[in-house]
Protein backbone atom coordinates (compact mmCIF):
# COMPACT_ATOMS: atom_id res chain seq x y z
CA UNK A 1 0.00 0.00 0.00
CA UNK A 2 2.03 3.20 -0.90
CA UNK A 3 1.59 6.81 -1.07
CA UNK A 4 -2.62 6.70 -2.41
CA UNK A 5 -3.04 10.64 -2.03
CA UNK A 6 -1.68 14.03 -2.46
CA UNK A 7 -2.43 17.02 0.12
CA UNK A 8 -3.58 19.91 -1.49
CA UNK A 9 -3.04 23.54 -0.82
CA UNK A 10 -6.27 23.61 1.51
CA UNK A 11 -5.82 20.63 2.94
CA UNK A 12 -8.01 18.49 1.19
CA UNK A 13 -7.18 14.69 0.27
CA UNK A 14 -7.35 13.59 -3.26
CA UNK A 15 -6.34 10.13 -4.40
CA UNK A 16 -3.22 10.11 -6.45
CA UNK A 17 -4.71 8.67 -9.65
CA UNK A 18 -7.90 11.33 -9.90
CA UNK A 19 -5.57 14.59 -9.16
CA UNK A 20 -3.85 13.23 -12.49
CA UNK A 21 -6.38 12.99 -14.23
CA UNK A 22 -8.48 16.22 -13.22
CA UNK A 23 -7.12 18.37 -10.60
CA UNK A 24 -10.20 18.66 -7.83
CA UNK A 25 -9.80 22.57 -7.07
CA UNK A 26 -10.21 25.75 -9.29
CA UNK A 27 -6.58 24.91 -10.76
CA UNK A 28 -3.44 22.96 -10.65
CA UNK A 29 -0.92 23.89 -7.63
CA UNK A 30 1.97 23.33 -9.84
CA UNK A 31 2.77 21.98 -13.26
CA UNK A 32 1.07 18.48 -14.20
CA UNK A 33 4.39 16.88 -15.31
CA UNK A 34 5.87 17.76 -12.20
CA UNK A 35 3.18 16.46 -10.36
CA UNK A 36 2.99 12.73 -12.64
CA UNK A 37 6.99 12.76 -11.72
CA UNK A 38 6.58 13.14 -8.21
CA UNK A 39 3.73 10.44 -8.22
CA UNK A 40 6.33 8.29 -10.37
CA UNK A 41 9.10 8.67 -7.55
CA UNK A 42 6.61 8.02 -4.96
CA UNK A 43 5.72 4.36 -6.71
CA UNK A 44 7.58 1.86 -3.91
CA UNK A 45 8.80 -1.91 -4.19
CA UNK A 46 6.19 -3.71 -2.48
CA UNK A 47 8.02 -7.14 -2.56
CA UNK A 48 11.50 -7.55 -1.11
CA UNK A 49 13.17 -4.10 0.24
CA UNK A 50 15.91 -2.09 -1.57
CA UNK A 51 19.13 -1.21 0.12
CA UNK A 52 17.83 2.73 1.02
CA UNK A 53 14.68 1.21 2.46
CA UNK A 54 16.66 -1.59 4.75
CA UNK A 55 19.00 1.64 5.53
CA UNK A 56 15.93 3.38 6.76
CA UNK A 57 14.12 2.80 10.10
CA UNK A 58 12.12 -0.54 9.56
CA UNK A 59 8.96 1.04 10.96
CA UNK A 60 9.17 3.59 8.55
CA UNK A 61 9.89 1.15 5.59
CA UNK A 62 7.19 -0.88 7.51
CA UNK A 63 4.20 1.69 7.35
CA UNK A 64 5.63 2.72 3.83
CA UNK A 65 4.28 -1.09 2.92
CA UNK A 66 1.56 -1.37 5.46
CA UNK A 67 -0.50 1.66 5.32
CA UNK A 68 -2.03 4.19 2.81
CA UNK A 69 -0.18 7.37 3.39
CA UNK A 70 -0.69 10.54 1.85
CA UNK A 71 1.83 12.96 0.32
CA UNK A 72 2.04 16.79 0.17
CA UNK A 73 3.41 17.12 -2.70
CA UNK A 74 5.52 20.66 -1.77
CA UNK A 75 7.14 18.80 0.97
CA UNK A 76 9.15 16.16 -1.73
CA UNK A 77 10.35 18.13 -4.04
CA UNK A 78 13.46 17.48 -3.31
CA UNK A 79 13.62 14.06 -3.93
CA UNK A 80 12.91 15.62 -7.87
CA UNK A 81 16.81 17.26 -7.50
CA UNK A 82 17.73 13.56 -7.12
CA UNK A 83 16.23 12.36 -9.62
CA UNK A 84 16.58 15.13 -12.36
CA UNK A 85 20.67 14.88 -11.74
CA UNK A 86 20.77 10.94 -12.24
CA UNK A 87 18.50 11.67 -15.53
CA UNK A 88 20.91 14.26 -16.69
CA UNK A 89 23.97 11.32 -16.76
CA UNK A 90 21.89 8.80 -17.67
CA UNK A 91 22.40 10.67 -21.10
CA UNK A 92 26.05 10.54 -20.77
CA UNK A 93 27.15 7.63 -19.72
CA UNK A 94 29.14 5.84 -22.99
CA UNK A 95 32.31 4.70 -23.16
CA UNK A 96 34.02 2.47 -20.28
CA UNK A 97 31.03 2.66 -17.25
CA UNK A 98 27.65 1.20 -16.26
CA UNK A 99 24.96 3.10 -15.03
CA UNK A 100 21.58 2.61 -13.12
CA UNK A 101 21.77 -1.15 -12.73
CA UNK A 102 19.66 -3.00 -10.68
CA UNK A 103 21.47 -5.71 -9.00
CA UNK A 104 20.39 -8.16 -6.41
CA UNK A 105 21.33 -11.19 -3.96
CA UNK A 106 19.24 -13.14 -1.98
CA UNK A 107 19.09 -10.60 1.27
CA UNK A 108 18.05 -7.04 -0.88
CA UNK A 109 18.57 -5.19 -4.25
CA UNK A 110 20.56 -2.30 -4.90
CA UNK A 111 20.73 0.31 -7.93
CA UNK A 112 24.33 1.96 -8.22
CA UNK A 113 24.31 5.10 -10.06
CA UNK A 114 27.93 4.76 -12.10
CA UNK A 115 30.59 2.16 -12.31
CA UNK A 116 33.74 2.23 -14.57
CA UNK A 117 36.57 4.23 -15.70
CA UNK A 118 34.38 7.68 -14.44
CA UNK A 119 37.49 9.78 -12.80
CA UNK A 120 41.08 8.71 -13.94
CA UNK A 121 42.18 5.63 -15.47
CA UNK A 122 41.22 3.38 -12.97
CA UNK A 123 38.27 1.10 -14.33
CA UNK A 124 36.56 0.12 -10.86
CA UNK A 125 35.73 3.07 -9.42
CA UNK A 126 31.97 3.22 -8.02
CA UNK A 127 29.94 6.40 -8.01
CA UNK A 128 27.10 7.60 -6.65
CA UNK A 129 25.33 11.22 -6.88
CA UNK A 130 23.90 13.18 -3.94
CA UNK A 131 22.08 16.19 -3.94
CA UNK A 132 22.06 17.57 -0.85
CA UNK A 133 22.45 20.73 2.09
CA UNK A 134 26.14 22.07 3.20
CA UNK A 135 25.41 21.22 6.70
CA UNK A 136 25.49 17.83 5.32
CA UNK A 137 28.37 18.26 2.61
CA UNK A 138 30.61 19.83 6.24
CA UNK A 139 29.94 17.05 8.14
CA UNK A 140 30.74 14.46 5.66
CA UNK A 141 34.25 16.27 4.46
CA UNK A 142 35.15 16.04 8.26
CA UNK A 143 35.03 19.49 8.52
CA UNK A 144 35.07 21.91 11.54
CA UNK A 145 36.35 25.51 12.55
CA UNK A 146 38.76 26.38 15.12
CA UNK A 147 40.62 29.12 17.24
CA UNK A 148 43.59 29.70 16.60
CA UNK A 149 45.89 32.33 18.31
CA UNK A 150 47.21 35.30 16.18
CA UNK A 151 49.97 36.57 18.68
CA UNK A 152 48.16 40.14 18.78
CA UNK A 153 46.35 41.26 22.05
CA UNK A 154 43.26 43.46 22.79
CA UNK A 155 44.48 46.92 23.58
CA UNK A 156 41.45 48.30 24.60
CA UNK A 157 37.59 47.42 25.62
CA UNK A 158 36.81 44.33 27.72
CA UNK A 159 39.28 42.59 26.49
CA UNK A 160 42.13 44.42 26.92
CA UNK A 161 45.59 42.65 27.42
CA UNK A 162 43.59 38.96 25.88
CA UNK A 163 44.84 37.15 23.46
CA UNK A 164 42.90 37.82 19.56
CA UNK A 165 41.99 34.33 17.65
CA UNK A 166 40.65 34.01 13.98
CA UNK A 167 38.73 31.03 12.90
CA UNK A 168 40.44 28.44 10.38
CA UNK A 169 38.62 25.47 8.46
CA UNK A 170 40.32 21.91 9.19
CA UNK A 171 39.22 18.67 7.38
CA UNK A 172 40.52 16.14 9.57
CA UNK A 173 37.38 15.61 12.22
CA UNK A 174 35.12 12.77 12.03
CA UNK A 175 33.32 12.20 8.79
CA UNK A 176 29.45 11.85 9.27
CA UNK A 177 29.04 9.20 6.24
CA UNK A 178 27.24 6.81 8.00
CA UNK A 179 24.33 5.81 6.03
CA UNK A 180 26.05 6.93 2.69
CA UNK A 181 28.83 4.61 3.81
CA UNK A 182 26.67 1.20 4.01
CA UNK A 183 24.61 2.15 1.21
CA UNK A 184 27.98 1.95 -1.14
CA UNK A 185 29.46 -0.76 0.38
CA UNK A 186 26.40 -2.86 -0.04
CA UNK A 187 26.32 -2.05 -3.76
CA UNK A 188 30.09 -2.56 -3.80
CA UNK A 189 29.37 -6.25 -2.63
CA UNK A 190 26.47 -6.68 -5.22
CA UNK A 191 29.11 -5.60 -7.69
CA UNK A 192 31.47 -7.50 -6.98
CA UNK A 193 29.17 -11.07 -6.51
CA UNK A 194 29.13 -10.04 -10.16
CA UNK A 195 32.46 -10.58 -10.70
CA UNK A 196 33.39 -6.81 -10.95
CA UNK A 197 36.19 -5.51 -8.90
CA UNK A 198 35.58 -2.41 -7.11
CA UNK A 199 38.79 -0.43 -6.13
CA UNK A 200 37.57 2.98 -5.03
CA UNK A 201 34.29 4.47 -4.06
CA UNK A 202 33.33 7.75 -4.48
CA UNK A 203 30.24 10.53 -3.74
CA UNK A 204 30.13 13.28 -5.78
CA UNK A 205 27.95 15.30 -3.81
CA UNK A 206 26.08 18.71 -5.57
CA UNK A 207 25.45 21.28 -2.98
CA UNK A 208 21.99 22.68 -3.31
CA UNK A 209 22.82 25.66 -1.00
CA UNK A 210 26.31 26.38 -2.25
CA UNK A 211 25.41 29.72 -3.35
CA UNK A 212 24.16 30.98 -0.71
CA UNK A 213 25.85 33.19 2.91
CA UNK A 214 25.29 29.88 5.31
CA UNK A 215 27.11 27.78 2.98
CA UNK A 216 29.64 29.86 2.95
CA UNK A 217 29.54 30.14 6.79
CA UNK A 218 29.93 26.10 6.81
CA UNK A 219 33.39 26.29 4.97
CA UNK A 220 31.59 25.01 1.63
CA UNK A 221 32.33 27.01 -1.17
CA UNK A 222 32.12 24.95 -4.12
CA UNK A 223 29.45 23.34 -5.74
CA UNK A 224 30.66 20.20 -5.70
CA UNK A 225 32.59 17.95 -3.92
CA UNK A 226 34.14 14.54 -4.32
CA UNK A 227 33.72 12.59 -1.07
CA UNK A 228 36.31 9.27 -1.03
CA UNK A 229 33.69 6.20 0.77
CA UNK A 230 36.39 3.86 2.79
CA UNK A 231 35.49 0.18 2.61
CA UNK A 232 33.74 -1.67 5.15
CA UNK A 233 34.14 -5.42 6.12
CA UNK A 234 32.19 -7.25 3.67
CA UNK A 235 30.79 -9.32 7.35
CA UNK A 236 30.07 -6.49 8.82
CA UNK A 237 28.00 -5.00 6.41
CA UNK A 238 25.97 -8.05 5.48
CA UNK A 239 25.14 -9.00 8.82
CA UNK A 240 23.74 -5.58 9.70
CA UNK A 241 21.59 -5.93 6.46
CA UNK A 242 20.61 -9.29 6.77
CA UNK A 243 19.19 -8.41 10.47
CA UNK A 244 17.08 -5.45 9.15
CA UNK A 245 15.72 -7.56 5.91
CA UNK A 246 14.74 -10.39 8.76
CA UNK A 247 13.36 -8.06 11.23
CA UNK A 248 11.44 -6.62 8.17
CA UNK A 249 10.13 -9.43 6.73
CA UNK A 250 9.16 -10.75 10.51
CA UNK A 251 6.90 -7.28 10.89
CA UNK A 252 5.61 -8.13 7.50
CA UNK A 253 4.50 -11.46 7.86
CA UNK A 254 3.10 -10.74 11.43
CA UNK A 255 1.89 -7.69 10.54
CA UNK A 256 3.30 -6.13 13.31
CA UNK A 257 4.62 -2.51 13.81
CA UNK A 258 8.52 -2.82 14.63
CA UNK A 259 9.72 -0.35 17.50
CA UNK A 260 10.16 3.20 16.84
CA UNK A 261 13.00 3.92 14.46
CA UNK A 262 16.59 4.73 16.60
CA UNK A 263 17.45 8.11 17.33
CA UNK A 264 19.83 8.72 14.36
CA UNK A 265 17.57 6.66 11.66
CA UNK A 266 14.80 9.56 13.08
CA UNK A 267 17.78 12.37 12.72
CA UNK A 268 16.94 12.32 16.32
CA UNK A 269 13.48 13.14 15.67
CA UNK A 270 13.52 15.91 13.04
CA UNK A 271 12.68 13.32 10.87
CA UNK A 272 9.75 12.40 12.36
CA UNK A 273 8.43 16.15 12.92
CA UNK A 274 8.80 17.48 9.51
CA UNK A 275 10.01 14.90 7.07
CA UNK A 276 8.91 11.23 7.53
CA UNK A 277 5.94 10.75 5.16
CA UNK A 278 4.57 8.16 7.28
CA UNK A 279 4.24 9.96 10.73
CA UNK A 280 0.91 10.53 10.12
CA UNK A 281 0.33 6.59 11.17
CA UNK A 282 3.74 6.53 13.69
CA UNK A 283 2.33 6.81 17.32
CA UNK A 284 5.59 7.99 18.19
CA UNK A 285 5.67 10.23 15.07
CA UNK A 286 1.94 11.37 15.52
CA UNK A 287 3.11 12.50 19.64
CA UNK A 288 5.74 14.68 18.28
CA UNK A 289 3.94 16.44 15.66
CA UNK A 290 0.74 17.05 17.83
CA UNK A 291 3.35 18.45 21.10
CA UNK A 292 5.55 19.96 17.78
CA UNK A 293 2.10 22.26 16.86
CA UNK A 294 0.67 23.06 20.25
CA UNK A 295 4.08 24.65 20.73
CA UNK A 296 3.84 26.30 17.82
CA UNK A 297 0.00 27.52 18.84
CA UNK A 298 1.53 28.54 22.25
CA UNK A 299 4.34 30.82 21.07
CA UNK A 300 3.46 34.48 21.23
CA UNK A 301 3.66 36.43 18.51
CA UNK A 302 6.88 38.16 17.31
S1 LIG B 1 -3.07 19.49 -8.63
FE1 LIG B 1 -2.67 20.12 -6.51
S2 LIG B 1 -4.53 21.22 -5.94
FE2 LIG B 1 -5.06 20.01 -7.75
S3 LIG B 1 -5.86 18.07 -6.94
FE3 LIG B 1 -3.69 17.77 -7.31
S4 LIG B 1 -2.74 18.21 -5.33
FE4 LIG B 1 -4.79 19.09 -5.25
S1 LIG C 1 7.71 9.13 12.65
FE1 LIG C 1 9.82 8.81 13.29
S2 LIG C 1 9.81 6.85 14.45
FE2 LIG C 1 7.89 6.98 13.25
S3 LIG C 1 8.32 5.90 11.36
FE3 LIG C 1 8.74 8.05 10.98
S4 LIG C 1 10.95 8.31 11.42
FE4 LIG C 1 10.31 6.35 12.32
Amino acid sequence: MPAHAFICPNRSQVPIEDCLKQCQQPMRCMFLPTLRSIAASLNRNLEGASVTELISGTRETYLKKMTNYTVDPQTVLYALHGSAVHTLHEQHTAGNMLSEIRLKDAVTSGKFDLYGQILDADEGVLGDLKVTSSYKIMKALGRYKVDVPTGQYYVSGKKKGQMKYSKEWRDDGVRGVGDWSIQLNYYRILLEQQGLAVNRMVIQALCRDSSLRMAAERGIDQAVYLIPIRRIRDEWILRYMQKKAENLKTALAERRLPSRCSSKERWHDRKCKDYCQVAEHCPYGKVLKITASEVKQERPPA
